[in-house]
């Protein structure tokens, strides 16, 4: 049983059909992707936000050869940031002065991993405004293992792999081939119990009140949601209270070409209610009609009605996004031009990075973890959540799942 079918849950889904093994996937969405799903309106199609496949080793790009065939394109473009005004190639973190690094030390916060690495002076003066207008605490709160993640796992310096229809397609191309290959993926259905009595997983209960016997369960949905299903209960302290970090993401569309040359960038000006946009034709022009551009706007912030941009109504969302383009950032001349798609609102997209509540955050997982046949597949990344399920596949396999 693999609980959930975003690109964790497929990714084991889709090694555990292909190894023979029976596997039926429940998710509560109507279509398969999780945060990976590509929505379409007024003529666009557009992603969560922007998501960019990172891919380490030919093995992987082979894989994703293989599902994708000739709509597997090459964005030739890194990712970009604004320095003193200016759109610059690179992220903040590929400003740095061309200096040979020191060996990296390891550091229980951000501010002392990149410092070790890259000198105070320029984490402070160049990437911390980026860092915490995405993630809203200070540089010296956030964990070291964020900022290491950044740097290894999260960088597409010459580039990127894309799908040509959004990263929903390599979604759908896994779950149809997972399909093929045998799983039974269950969309519009969601888990409500995990049975796991004497700390041995038995089966789990879905939506309308199937039970399916299951000796392996694959945890690809939050851990703290799947250990609130546990029958026995979880024990209170694993069900602590997290603060999450939200997103808020405007979508404005252009009828006129391309604003920018640039699939994303990333913008630490305080002023602009957005840290990150991405303009969809620059990642596929088969993402916009002809002759029209859609510009995607992340706004990180609080699902609190007193946050400054999360108690913003859509409307005035998006008209402060459409002004922050014009000015400062000097993108658009007339914000009035900008047309709104949608105003797209996550209250819960990821716990805040807060070295104080990493225990609170770990504590579900641990707990699931203990539990004999479940296999989870934690991942902060499309492809490592990919590989992540992979992992809890092969563990499954290798404990005699049939
Ligand atoms: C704005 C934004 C931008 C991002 N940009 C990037 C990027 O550039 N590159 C990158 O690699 N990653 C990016 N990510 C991260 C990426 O989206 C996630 O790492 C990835 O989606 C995690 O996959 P997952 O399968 O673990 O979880 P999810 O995609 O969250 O899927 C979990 C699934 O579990 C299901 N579920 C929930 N409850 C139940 C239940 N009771 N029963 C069964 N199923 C359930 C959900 O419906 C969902 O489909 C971004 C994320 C956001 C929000």
């Amino acid at each position: 049983m693999v609980l959930g079918a975003g690109p964790a849950g497929l990714g084991a889904a889709l090694a555990l059909a292909r190894a023979g093994a029976r596997v039926v996937v429940a998710d509560p969405a109507a279509e398969p992707g999780g945060l990976c799903v590509t929505r379409r309106r007024d003529g666009f199609a557009y992603d969560i936000g922007g998501h960019i496949p990172f891919v380490r080793d030919a093995p992987r790009r082979a894989w994703l050869e293989e599902l994708l065939g000739d709509d597997l394109r090459w964005v030739g473009r890194p990712v970009a940031c604004v320095r003193d005004g200016v759109v610059v190639r690179g992220r903040y973190l590929d400003q740095r002065p061309p200096e040979p690094e020191p060996a990296a030390t390891h550091d229980a916060t951000a501010r002392g991993e990149l410092a070790s690495r890259f000198g105070a002076g320029f984490v402070d003066r160049v990437m911390r405004p980026y860092l915490e207008k995405v993630d809203g605490v200070a540089l010296e709160a956030i964990p070291g293992d964020r900022a290491r993640r950044l740097l290894e796992g999260q960088a597409a310096p010459d580039g990127f792999l894309f799908p040509a229809h959004g990263i929903g397609q390599l979604m759908d191309a896994m779950a149809g081939a997972a399909r093929r290959a045998g799983a039974d993926v269950r969309l519009s259905t969601a888990a409500e119990a995990i049975h796991a009595p004497d700390g041995r997983v038995a089966g789990v209960r879905l939506a309308g009140g199937a039970e399916v016997a299951a000796p392996h369960v694959v945890v690809a949905m939050p851990a703290a949601a799947a250990a609130g299903l546990a029958e026995p209960e979880a024990p209170p302290d694993v069900l602590g209270p997290v603060r999450m970090r939200a997103v808020a993401i405007v979508y404005l569309a252009l009828g006129r070409g391309r604003l920018t040359e640039e699939p994303w960038i990333q913008v630490d000006d305080p002023r602009v209610p957005f840290a990150r946009a991405f303009e969809t034709p620059n990642w596929s022009p088969r993402l916009t009609p002809e002759g029209r551009t859609l510009i995607g706007l992340e706004c990180y912030c609080r699902a609190d009605p007193g946050d400054p941009v999360w108690g913003l109504g859509d409307a005035a969302l998006a008209a402060a996004c459409a002004e922050a383009l014009r000015d400062p950032l000097g993108l658009l001349d007339d914000p009035s031009e900008a047309v709104v798609v949608e105003v797209l609102r996550i209250p819960r997209a990821y716990p805040v990075a807060d070295l104080a509540q990493v225990p609170a955050v770990r504590a579900p997982a641990l707990w699931l973890d203990g539990i004999e046949g479940i296999h989870l597949a934690p991942g902060a990344a499309v492809i490592e959540a990919v590989e992540a399920g992979e992992r809890a596949a092969a563990a499954a396999l290798a404990s005699g799942v049939s």
